[in-house]
């Protein structure tokens, strides 16, 4: 059985819709800005773009959009050494793409928000393709 982005995508969306959102400015049906392109956020974008453009950390921040993680369990999950999840984690921890929070001496990260839960998600969903030749769709 072929489990279907748009499938996964549509159960995302309607979950997401429930939460309440931070500004009039952001629709509740598509959860889209009304933005116009300009240096800043094409800026921005492309340097979330860059954090995303490393297997290592793209796997870090997939592991991330089911469930937070400490480091010890995401060194299991994406089969690097500790030192390089640590190094990837730090960068993601900077540029504002994951957040913490201490349980004693553990740290937890957390992806940020879900534009970028369903960025990594469609960044995958489009990989799927790519990878098994499926044809593309809207
Ligand atoms: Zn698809």
């Amino acid at each position: 059985m072929t489990v279907h982005c748009g499938d996964m995508c549509g159960e995302k969306a309607s979950a997401m819709g429930e939460e309440t959102l931070p500004s009039a400015r952001v629709s509740p049906k598509t959860l889209s800005h009304r933005v116009i392109p300009d240096a800043d956020r094409l800026a921005a974008a492309s340097e979330t773009l860059r954090m995303l453009a490393d297997p290592t950390r793209l796997h870090i921040l997939w592991v991330l959009t089911t469930d937070e993680a400490d480091v010890t369990s995401l060194t299991g999950a994406v089969g690097a050494s500790r030192t390089a999840v640590s190094q990837h984690l730090a960068k993601l921890r900077f540029t504002g793409l994951v957040q913490t929070r201490k349980v004693g001496q553990r740290v937890i990260y957390r992806i940020r928000d879900g534009h970028l839960v369903r960025l990594v998600q469609e960044a995958m969903n489009h990989a799927d393709h790519t990878v098994t030749g499926e044809p593309p769709h809207e």
